[in-house]
């Protein structure tokens, strides 16, 4: 049997980020920048006001005082956005708002707060100092600098920095197209009737809402049944819109695995078992002219949620340009004895995650779901976290520190 990081550094060797390509700006929303973004001019550009008040020489209020005020004449009102290149003499000022551009022959800004508000000449009841409430020309940021490095996700304030330095457009790798295909002849529609042997069909709702939730564009693509040319045809037909496929069931060991059958003649996707519990059967390789990458994940629903967690989460992180992390990890405290765990593979125990910021080893508990069977969908809506049962380990007293894997949040 494979290991789970052998499974992991194979199933990655089939993608690369997708090529970049350049998106307005709230399209980009939530993707990852393919290039650095410099700034090809200083921020701010100009000197301005950093509130309203009045630009003044600093010199002129040297012996203003509440009991003296200075006054001096207001020649000009200088709005943001105002393009008159106004300039103040010695002995006047300007009211001017924030923002505003900076006139000649004032070297301080006076907040509006140190005065009378006058309009036409204004009382100033303290002294200033050289530069008070200006933003110079590139505190911000310089001219040709790095604003947004590669890799990062834009995000509100990814964003707002590309938009300021000018920028209408910026180069991001495309939401990966996930298609979700699952197999088997018992399935049915959620919503319509159902007749003796059949299940509603449940994986595709799930893994195309795992996809989402990984910032893919992901499409459901439904169910098929078990008829080998009917599941070869589709997987085909879904390639032109897919940067990878995945589906679910028919790769185990059933006479009616027809993924497995199907795909094991292309030569070009390889069926393993994976030493862990659930998911042991998982499939890997390309198919079509195109070589799209496929996983085909079990078919017991929470073999295939675990797998997609495991295996597709990093998978689709890579295609999207970021680093192929696996779940964040903490340690948490059992609540409640492990009485099992299969010998020579790794578990994967649905359980309610909680931090009650104890002392000792840890802050964290772990609730193991009482329901831990591979088709027991109940106590996957519950768990927010996977704990992972070493592969030596057959059994675990409550207490246990254990390694728990958080599980992502809808989007
Ligand atoms: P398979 O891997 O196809 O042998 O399926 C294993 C188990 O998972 C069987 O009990 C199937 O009925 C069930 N199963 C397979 N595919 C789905 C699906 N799309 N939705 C819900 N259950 C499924
Ligand atoms: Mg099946």
């Amino acid at each position: 049997m494979k290991t789970v990081e052998q499974h992991i550094r194979d199933v990655l060797d089939l993608v690369e980020p997708l090529e970049p390509i350049e998106l307005d700006l709230l399209r980009a929303h939530g993707g990852v920048l393919a290039e650095a973004v410099s700034s090809a001019v200083s921020l701010p550009q100009f000197d301005n006001s950093s509130m309203d008040g009045y630009a003044v020489a600093a010199d002129d209020l040297a012996g203003a005082s509440a009991q003296e005020p200075v006054r001096l004449p207001v020649v000009a009102d200088i709005p943001a956005g105002d393009v008159a290149a106004t300039a103040v003499r010695r002995g006047h000022c300007a009211r001017i708002m924030t923002g505003a551009p900076l006139p000649r022959g004032a070297d301080a800004v006076v907040p509006v707060e140190w005065t009378d508000g006058g309009l036409a000449t204004v009382a100033v009841d303290r002294p200033v100092q050289p530069g008070n409430a200006i933003r110079r020309v590139g505190e911000d940021v310089e001219k040709g600098t790095t604003v947004l490095r590669p890799g990062v996700r834009l995000g509100a304030g990814e964003l707002a920095v590309a938009a300021a330095v000018g920028r209408g457009t910026v180069p991001v790798h495309p939401r990966p197209r996930v298609v979700v295909l699952s197999t088997g002849a018992e399935l049915v529609e959620p919503g319509s009737a159902i007749g003796p042997g059949q299940i509603w069909e449940s994986n595709s709702y799930m893994l195309t809402a795992a996809a989402l939730d990984a910032g893919c564009s992901a499409v459901r693509r439904g169910f098929v049944g078990d008829d080998p040319a009917t599941v070869l045809e589709t997987v085909e037909d879904v390639l032109v819109q897919a940067d990878i496929v995945l589906t679910t069931g028919g790769v185990s060991m059933g006479v009616y695995d027809v993924v497995k059958e199907v795909l094991s003649r292309l030569g070009t996707v390889s069926f393993d078992k994976v030493a862990m519990q659930p998911g042991m059967p998982q499939g890997a390789g390309t198919v079509g002219e195109s070589a799209t990458p496929i996983l085909t994940l079990p078919g017991n629903p929470v073999s295939s949620y675990v797998s997609f967690q495991l295996f597709v989460r990093p998978v689709l992180r890579r295609l999207r340009g970021l680093a192929p992390d696996p779940l964040p990890a903490v340690h948490a405290r059992l609540t409640a004895p492990v009485p099992h765990s299969p010998k020579g593979r790794r578990s994967y125990l649905r359980a309610v995650l909680e931090y009650d910021g104890s002392a000792g080893p840890t802050p964290y508990t772990a609730q193991p779901a009482t329901r831990q069977g591979s088709h027991q969908l109940s106590a996957l809506a519950e768990a927010n976290a996977l704990v992972v049962v070493p592969e030596a380990v057959t059994e675990l007293e409550e207490g246990s520190v254990v390694e728990v894997l958080r599980l992502p949040e809808a989007f």
